[in-house]
């Protein structure tokens, strides 16, 4: 049986195919021969981004004038799938966790905020994370706890946030925060930068993803300028969500495509393995499992083609 092949639907255009190789190149060359030692040292090096930068991987999405690139949504979508082929996801996760901290910078920043850090972040320079879910809970984003209380020219952030993909090593935080009163009317985001006073971090070990950096924030009277608002005050909310839908495409797309390359291993596995005197693969039950496993993924792909 041949591997399984991602079929590629006749919207994807010929700028599509050639921006695919690219990546697929990078890929090979910058994180394939790497990618198990780096998940066991937990960690990779940092000129990746610089060089994933140079290559405007990381600009994709975002406006030409500080140094991205304004291209459909199938240009994020192959980055998802090509790093996530080689089943490196720590890495991915990682190399683009501005893709959640930096929209709302994008989509509500002011334009100081916007000339002071979306250049360095999507030239690799600098790393950006987003701050959102609590040790009490992810999903329910419109009650989260930490506070941010207005003195004059600063906020003063007390809280705890877990889970933090570039937790560790980011070099600033997209952060939201409650400002107001109870329920998704009364969230911000505050950028905070990593050696604001008050701010803590310590890394947390996970069961995957070993490569990727994750962390647990620590706010302690941390005082963040009033100038580091994004957006209007208590409408953070509303920021999250704007980018919310792209995360989840971003992330469909980077897990078909490395439950693809997972069947292909599978598939190889079960054409070798000998047992009882002829391959796994000539073994009906594995037959029929590895049928309805290239179903499902097919099923999911041709969902995620629809995203268009
Ligand atoms: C590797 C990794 C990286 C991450 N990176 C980041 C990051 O960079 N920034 C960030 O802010 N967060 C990050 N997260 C956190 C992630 O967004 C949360 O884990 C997620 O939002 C879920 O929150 P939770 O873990 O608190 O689970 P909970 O919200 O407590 O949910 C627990 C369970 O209940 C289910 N559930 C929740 N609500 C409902 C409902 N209404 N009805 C039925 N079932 C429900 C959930 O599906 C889940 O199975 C990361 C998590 C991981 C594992």
């Amino acid at each position: 049986m041949p591997g399984l092949q991602r079929y590629i639907p006749p919207h994807y255009t010929q700028e599509h195919h050639v921006f695919r190789a690219m990546v697929q190149r990078f890929v090979a060359d910058e994180i394939e021969p790497f990618a198990s030692e780096w998940d066991e040292a937990e960690t990779f090096p940092r000129d990746l981004y610089t060089k994933a930068g140079e290559l405007g991987l990381l600009g994709i999405g975002f406006p030409e004038g500080y140094g991205g690139t304004e291209v459909d949504l199938f240009y994020s979508l192959i980055v998802a799938e090509e790093l996530a082929a080689v089943c490196a996801g720590g890495i991915s996760a990682s190399l683009m966790s501005h893709t959640i901290g930096s929209p709302p910078i994008k989509n509500v920043g002011n334009e100081e905020q916007k000339k002071r850090y979306l250049p360095s972040i999507l030239s690799g320079d600098k790393i950006s994370a987003l701050a959102i879910t609590e040790p009490d809970g992810g999903s329910d984003v419109a009650n989260l706890k930490t506070t941010a209380v207005r003195y004059e020219d600063h906020y003063v952030v007390n809280g705890t946030k877990t889970f933090i993909t570039s937790g560790m090593r980011a070099d600033v935080y997209t952060v939201a925060v409650r400002t107001g009163d109870v329920g998704m009317n009364g969230i911000s985001l505050l950028l905070i930068d990593r050696d604001t006073a008050g701010f803590e971090r310590t890394p947390l070990n996970k069961m995957g993803w070993w490569a990727s950096d994750t962390a647990t924030l620590y706010f302690d009277n941390c005082r963040v300028p009033a100038a580091n608002l994004l957006g209007t005050e208590n409408q953070g909310f509303q920021a999250i969500m704007l980018n919310f839908n792209s995360e989840r495409l971003w992330m469909a797309a980077g897990c078909i495509a490395a439950s693809r390359a997972c069947y292909n291993e599978v598939l190889d596995y079960a054409q070798q393995r000998i047992v009882f005197g002829k391959p796994l693969s000539q073994k009906q039950v594995v037959r029929h499992k590895l049928v309805q496993m290239a179903q499902r993924i097919n099923a999911a792909t041709a969902y995620l083609d629809q995203s268009r």
